[in-house]
């Protein structure tokens, strides 16, 4: 076995530094991916708390909430926000 020569060496330690990388890049891909549908799932879990009622003009969650005094008419200030709008 002979001994790899210093140019060797060096190319050596390029494609290690490369393939490390890639394992980090891929590894953050797997991670932000994983963030990403957890964010949806819960999205879709408030979505479908916050519905509109079958008869009605309300939301279903906020309708039936313990707050007095709340508004809860339909998009209601959840779906609101969760579409983009700021509620005032
Ligand atoms: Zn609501």
């Amino acid at each position: 076995m002979t001994l790899p020569t210093l140019p060797g060496l060096l190319v050596l330690a390029a494609v290690g530094c490369l393939a490390l990388g890639l394992v980090c890049f891929a590894a953050a891909g797997v991670l932000l991916l994983r963030h990403v549908l957890r964010g949806g799932r819960a999205v879709a879990r408030v979505r479908a708390l916050h519905r509109k009622a079958s008869h009605g003009t309300t939301c279903v969650y906020c309708a039936h909430g313990q707050r007095v005094g709340y508004d809860t008419s339909w998009p209601c200030d959840t779906i609101r926000a969760l579409d983009g709008e700021v509620p005032a």
